[in-house]
């Protein structure tokens, strides 16, 4: 429809590297990610939190001293009021932030969506901005919140239809056992260092347990060889992995236990996991990831508040999603094309008319010809054209045209007053309705 624009212009601003444009049709898919989500998280009691992109510098800051996603990757600035702010790289410190700001009741179960920013180098699954969906509580010890939170990523990913997603589990202990560890890591790190990647070694001046997540093939060796957390354990460490492995066995999760997983942020203490795509290069297979971080509440300036949750992210999920051939975009389009050869005036009202009824309906503009006004009907993904033409005004009727075949017997077209117009479409043609899960599709 409208004016045809010319392609071969070169714009004069393109998004940014690792920035990007989610148009229509793709955009109903991301819109159903979320709601997907929602459906899962809602129904277990997890309340809706929009915290805003933009934090002070130092929330990141405070959480993530030796984490690269906020030394490196920060989009961080002074604004014009002269304040150290930066565009949010995650979500949980920014959850604990607000949790100590409003001191809301506990648990507090909340889950939230939308954009991070990291400044990485983009590929395929790791962009600059990306989309998380996550969830988080705060004032729960109980392993079994651990295990709640757990289920919930999994049966996430049941429904949207992935199969080949794997769990993997570990523990980092309590504060005390995973100082003791990165002593050990350090002591083993240091014996070996000439195996050591420059960027790992680098690495391990910060912090050894990062080293453990580095995904370069060259540091591999010596990680296999590294000592693993389970042997550092206090036994309130051990008892509370225990209940979390007994509860996802309890639960019928399949999982395996990942001893070098320590995820990419500083602030995780016990329970850690991940959720790893089958069908991804393995430096960007993690769909999603999360687990303790007891201390961060209060060293955001709260009360000391145990906290757990995990973020999926969307672009990568998707990706998935793809290469097994699952949750499609789904058919978007309206029930109603309104054809109008005659200025237009009747659309307007016809098309107002079945929307009030609460059907979609749309229509031409700019006072094209029948063919290009049916051409874009036809583009609509509409099951039906209503026409009207001078013989149809002058009648005070419509034409009822099925624009596509159904396996039922589609009604041929039809005549109908014009006052009947909308409750004739109701009765007679049966108008879109929310397409199912993919899930349900297979
Ligand atoms: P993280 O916040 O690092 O624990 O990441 C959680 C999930 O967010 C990952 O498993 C990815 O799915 C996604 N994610 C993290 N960083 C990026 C990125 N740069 N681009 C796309 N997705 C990302």
């Amino acid at each position: 429809m409208g004016p045809q624009i010319a392609c071969d212009v070169v714009p004069a601003f393109q998004t940014s590297p690792g920035m990007r444009d989610i148009l229509p049709p793709d955009s109903a898919r991301w819109r159903r990610f979320v709601d997907v989500f929602a459906g899962i998280v809602g129904p277990a009691g997890y309340g809706l939190v929009i915290p805003p992109l933009l934090e002070d510098a130092g929330v990141f800051q405070r959480v993530g001293e030796a984490t690269e996603v906020v030394t490196k990757q920060m989009y961080r600035f002074t604004d014009l009021g002269g304040r150290d702010v930066a565009l949010r790289p995650e979500l949980t410190a920014s959850i604990c932030r607000a949790f100590a700001e409003h001191r809301p009741a506990v648990p507090w179960k909340v889950w939230c969506a939308g954009p991070q920013f990291r400044y990485e180098k983009p590929q395929r699954g790791r962009l600059r901005q990306f989309e998380q969906v996550d969830v988080e509580v705060l004032g729960v010890d109980d392993p079994h919140v651990d295990v709640e939170v757990i289920a919930l990523g999994w049966r996430f990913f049941q429904a949207l239809g992935l199969r080949r997603v794997e769990l993997a589990l570990n523990t980092l202990g309590q504060p005390d056992d995973r100082r003791r560890y990165v002593e050990a890591l350090r002591d083993h790190f240091e014996a070996h260092l000439d195996a050591l990647t420059e960027e790992g070694r680098q690495t391990l001046t910060r912090n050894p347990l990062r080293v453990l997540d580095s995904k370069r093939s060259g540091d591999a060796d010596v990680i296999a060889a590294a000592p693993a957390m389970t042997d550092h354990l206090s036994d309130a460490a051990a008892d509370h992995f225990a209940t979390v492995r007994a509860g996802v066995d309890a639960l019928g999760i399949p999982y395996r236990i990942e001893p070098r997983l320590v995820r990419g942020l500083d602030y995780y203490l016990r329970t850690t996991f991940e959720y790893l795509g089958g069908t991804l290069d393995s430096a960007q297979n993690a769909l999603g990831g999360g687990g303790r971080y007891d201390g961060l509440v209060e060293a955001l300036g709260g009360p000391a508040t145990p906290g757990v949750g995990f973020a999926v992210g969307v672009d990568r999920t998707l990706i998935a999603c793809d290469d097994e051939g699952v949750f499609s975009t789904p058919a978007v389009g309206v029930d109603v094309f309104v054809v109008d050869t005659t200025g237009g005036a009747e659309a307007l009202v016809i098309t107002e008319e079945l929307r009030q009824a609460g059907r979609s309906a749309d229509r031409a503009f700019d006072g094209r010809s029948m063919k290009s006004q049916m051409k874009a009907a036809d583009r609509s993904g509409a099951d039906v054209a209503v026409i009207i033409g001078p013989d149809e005004l002058a009648a005070e009727t419509a034409v009822v045209r099925p624009l596509r075949v159904h396996g039922d017997g589609t009604p041929d077209q039809a005549v109908v007053p014009r006052a009947k117009l909308v409750h004739h479409l109701i009765q007679h043609h049966s108008l879109r309705s929310p397409a199912p899960l993919a899930s349900e599709d297979e």
